[in-house]
């Protein structure tokens, strides 16, 4: 062993600690489901890299997850035999937040508890939670692979600092002793953390052990959870409460998913799908590296985290787990990429989740309202990524209109197809920077006139949006800011004669602005778009809107 040496934890995590503490406090048990579920963690990767890097299988010992107490010491213990850490990946993970969104998590604490709560819970609560009940947490590690000398022991009180010291350490993997709080004996009890563990780890696909007696080392281990993959088994069995679990064991979210498609493939090839749509949307999910959610198995034992060749880039919110009875087990991320067994699994789970979604618009709208809230922006890139599928994407958008109550995107394409005037053929939008501008915009006022709807898109990805959808169900989208407004049939003969007759009265004052503004603007002409306002500005057809324009210039206005 050597010397100790004493580091402090980075800022956030002292904040963090502190937060979690009096947050989570009233929730407290679920400490035993996050440490359970990063033991399950570390006994897939362990399996997952005994299929690659030689020597990780140094004994023969089964996988498992052991949880034991002991009344006197006051600790609770639980150790795993998974893949354990070298000491540079105790610094890096435990410690340290190397999370991205957590500028954004920190951003947008309020103060308020419960609010509070619902971000920590959001932002992912993990290894942390173990401070909830303990007041001092030791961890002896060893890395698969390494040698007995290089064990790590790490300790902390979660006051800002934490001692780590070279240990040796014969086992590989992770073991974790929690020094209860003063208060917390309660714990201290087999039922009460077997009811605890029955009801958040139930699920885990791995054993999870007691000695017989609970604190009493001398009885014998056993298998206190049902440890089979739960995706595996059958729905009749499955109830609501296992599916909330499982997912915030695979999601690493803290609420319950929105909802959930389970469905096992038997044609050509065979594999089972257990997939979530989460209720809140992740931290990361606007960034560059934001993590695909769904994990890839094989025969059960879990191969990897997906990067892109599962779910496309617009179902990138899609969490949960994919298992397939064809890949080879040591499938790699190069076979992934070019395999015909992932292209069908990935097409048919895309439509899948499709359906999730329409069935959700269909029957439980509220729902489909708070998913739309949280991912339609998401969702909206699929009409330029996913050609096949563009239609179905199509009709889960939803938009705010000129006849929407609210500011709330409550209009599909097929409500407004359904709602259109006599006589309209086209799908009418306005882009604007902002509701209030869209809103007051003198594009509108002939629309107003006629009570032509027209949806209101201020999104930054909309101008990308209506690009990609020339149309919906044979109906052209057609921008109220561009081009000659040709109402088409809804014109009556009268207002095309007072045009007309506008036209030849104010030839002399067209002349005069055409003059003053020179070859800043491509024509002048009379419109009888307007009715309040004087006068505005259009793009030509097949130039880019203004707005685009704009947005483009970077001017903003
Ligand atoms: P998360 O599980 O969401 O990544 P945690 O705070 O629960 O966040 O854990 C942080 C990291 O610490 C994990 O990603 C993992 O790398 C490491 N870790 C935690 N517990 C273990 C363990 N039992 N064995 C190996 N690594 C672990
Ligand atoms: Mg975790």
């Amino acid at each position: 062993p050597t010397q100790q040496e004493r580091f402090s934890f980075q800022a956030e995590v002292v904040q963090l600690l502190d937060l979690m503490i009096h947050s989570l406090y009233s929730n407290k048990e679920i400490f035993l489901r996050e440490l359970i579920s990063n033991a399950s963690d570390a006994i897939d990767r362990l399996r997952f890299a005994q299929l690659t890097e030689p020597g990780l299988d140094e004994d023969e010992e089964e996988l498992r997850i052991h949880v034991a107490f002991d009344k006197d010491a006051r600790t609770i213990t639980i150790t795993d035999n998974g893949i354990g850490m070298s000491r540079q990946e105790v610094m890096d993970n435990i410690g340290t937040i190397a999370k991205s969104g957590t500028r954004e998590f920190f951003q947008a604490l309020t103060g308020d508890q419960r609010k509070d709560a619902t971000l920590i819970g959001q932002f992912g609560v993990g290894f942390y939670s173990s401070f909830i009940v303990a007041d001092r947490v030791t961890l002896t590690t060893r890395r698969a692979g390494l040698s007995a000398e290089e064990g790590v022991r790490w300790e902390s009180d979660g006051r800002g600092e934490y001692a780590l010291e070279t240990v040796e350490r014969p086992r590989r993997g992770t073991e974790l002793v929690l020094h209860l709080r003063e208060g917390e004996d309660d714990l201290l009890n087999h039922h009460r953390l077997l009811t605890i563990i029955q009801k958040y780890s139930d699920h885990i696909s791995l054993p999870i052990v007691m000695p017989q007696d609970g604190g009493d080392e001398a009885g014998e281990d056993t298998v206190v959870n049902r440890g089979s993959a739960l995706w595996a088994r059958p729905k009749s069995e499955i109830g609501d409460a296992d599916y909330n679990e499982f997912y915030k064991h695979v999601a690493h979210d803290f609420a319950d998913p929105l909802a959930h498609l389970h469905s096992k493939m038997e044609g050509t090839y065979e594999y089972t799908l257990l997939l979530f749509i989460p209720a809140t949307a992740p931290f990361d999910l606007w960034m560059p590296e934001a993590r695909h959610g769904v994990k890839l198995h094989v025969q059960r034992v879990f191969i990897m985290d997906d990067t892109g060749q599962l779910m496309p880039n617009y179902l990138r919110f899609v969490r949960g787990v994919i298992d397939s009875a064809d890949l080879p087990l040591n499938v790699s991320r190069e076979i992934l990429q070019s395999s015909r067994v992932v292209d069908n699994i990935r097409s048919s789970a895309v439509k899948k989740v499709l359906r999730l979604l329409k069935d959700l618009a269909e029957k439980e709208p509220e729902k489909y309202a708070r998913f739309w809230r949280e991912f339609g922006d998401v969702l909206k890139e699929g009409v330029a990524e996913d050609f096949s599928n563009r239609d179905e994407i199509a009709k889960l958008l939803r938009f705010t209109t000129t006849k929407s109550a609210t500011d709330e995107p409550d209009t599909s394409l097929s409500d407004y197809v359904a709602r259109m005037k006599e006589g309209q053929d086209k799908i009418y939008y306005l882009i604007a920077p902002t509701p209030a501008a869209a809103k007051s915009s003198p594009h509108l006022e002939i629309f107003r006139k006629k009570g032509i709807e027209v949806l209101l898109l201020g999104q930054a990805i909309d101008n990308w949006l209506v690009t990609s959808l020339p149309d919906f169900e044979g109906k052209r989208l057609q921008s109220v800011a561009q081009g000659v407004s040709d109402l088409g049939a809804m014109e009556d003969e009268a207002e095309k004669e007072a045009g007309e007759k506008a036209g030849t009265e104010l030839s002399g004052l067209i002349e005069r602005v055409k003059k003053a503004l020179g070859d800043k603007v491509a024509d002048v002409r009379t419109t009888n778009r307007l009715t309040t306002s004087p006068a505005c500005i259009v793009a030509d057809e097949p130039d880019l809107e203004l707005n685009l324009m704009r947005r483009m210039q970077g001017s903003g206005m």
